[in-house]
């Protein structure tokens, strides 16, 4: 047989073969076939990066437990760091660019791959809340700067001055040498993103953020971007990332990440394979000395997982058997900065 009707026979079984588990199986008994699955947990599970995550978490918590329907107790459990002026990366009292202004970024998804963006975002404390009414109220997914405000303010939202007495002065201290070294970790970068399995197991996922600290006026990060800070299919898991969203964007972070869970992976497995990703791609990049990005993952059957590039990234968990705590991710390096 000659090689070429060698490769055509070879490509027509191929395709057979394809075709009939593809023609027999849905999406989801086609992943329930092939992915291996670990215990169920019992659910509700709600997991949170960072160490805000556990105030934030205790409100999603308490939410969930009450009725309340899983977009909403994301609202409320984000909405507790976007309040609290000690967050200085999040909502009210978050750092400033280098222009002096607090400019928020904030996403949120449902279940049924619904979400609602808003970036840009001046004066109103919960971006969050704007963007589950884009999600809810609007044909689109994503509003940004003056229309954002906008919208929010047609919604009833209140416009305030988010900028406290603490972050301007840490920005007039910034001032005095103007130098922009994203370093992250502690003070300057740490967005909250909120992953919930509610007790009907749906998935369900929210982030917001003030940002890079000291960032050029108009940057937009990350953390609006849905399949960069945050994204779910409600088949397969839910990531969300926190970091240097440039580095997250460059490689759909979050969206990687479920893919990979939908092809077999955990939720370690599959933040590390990311993060991995991003280190090697970074190697050589100007971003590499302060490069910090973070995921956190969960399946279907409520297994988590969180992993960095530099130690120091940990995320809170809430579950009925546990309680409400942290939890360390592991790192690719083994050096903070
Ligand atoms: N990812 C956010 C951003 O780049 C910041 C952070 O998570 O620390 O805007």
């Amino acid at each position: 047989m000659s090689g070429r009707r060698k490769f055509i026979k070879k490509t027509t079984l191929g395709t057979i073969g394809l075709g009939s588990v593809f023609s027999s199986l849905s999406a989801t008994e086609y992943r329930l076939k092939n992915i291996p699955q670990s215990k169920p947990v019992k659910k509700p599970v709600v997991i949170s990066t960072w160490k805000h995550g556990l105030a934030a978490n205790a409100e999603a918590w308490k939410q969930l437990k009450q009725g309340t329907r899983a977009l909403d107790a994301i609202v409320a459990g984000v909405g507790v760091s976007e309040a609290d002026p000690n967050v200085r990366s999040v909502g009210y009292g978050g750092l400033p660019d280098r222009e002096g202004k607090v400019t928020l970024d904030a996403c949120i998804m449902d279940k049924n791959s619904n979400c609602g963006s808003v970036s840009f975002l001046q004066g109103i404390k919960h971006p969050i809340a704007v963007a589950q009414k884009v999600l809810e109220k609007t044909p689109h997914v994503m509003l940004t700067g003056e229309g954002a405000l906008q919208f929010a303010l047609e919604q009833g939202f209140k416009e305030e001055n988010l900028l406290t007495e603490k972050s301007k002065q840490s920005w007039e201290k910034w001032l005095e040498k103007s130098k922009y070294r994203p370093v992250i970790n502690i003070e300057n970068h740490d967005t909250i993103s909120m992953l919930v399995l509610d007790e009907e197991g749906n998935l369900s996922g929210g982030c917001t953020t003030s940002g890079a600290a000291w960032k050029m006026h108009g940057r937009v990060g990350d953390s609006p971007i849905i399949g960069a800070g945050l994204f779910l299919d409600n088949e397969v898991g839910a990531a969300a990332a926190t970091g240097l969203g440039e580095a997250v964007i460059r490689t759909a972070g979050s969206a990687m990440v479920v893919e990979l869970m939908r092809q077999g992976k955990s939720p370690f497995e599959a933040c590390k394979t990311i993060v991995e990703r991003i280190y090697n791609k970074h190697k050589n990049h100007k971003d590499m000395a302060y490069l910090q990005v973070g995921f956190i993952a969960i399946n279907k059957n409520g297994e988590h997982a969180g992993y960095s590039v530099r130690p120091g990234f940990n995320y809170a968990v809430c579950d009925d058997e546990q309680g409400n705590r942290m939890e360390s991710a592991q790192a690719k390096v083994k050096k903070s900065n």
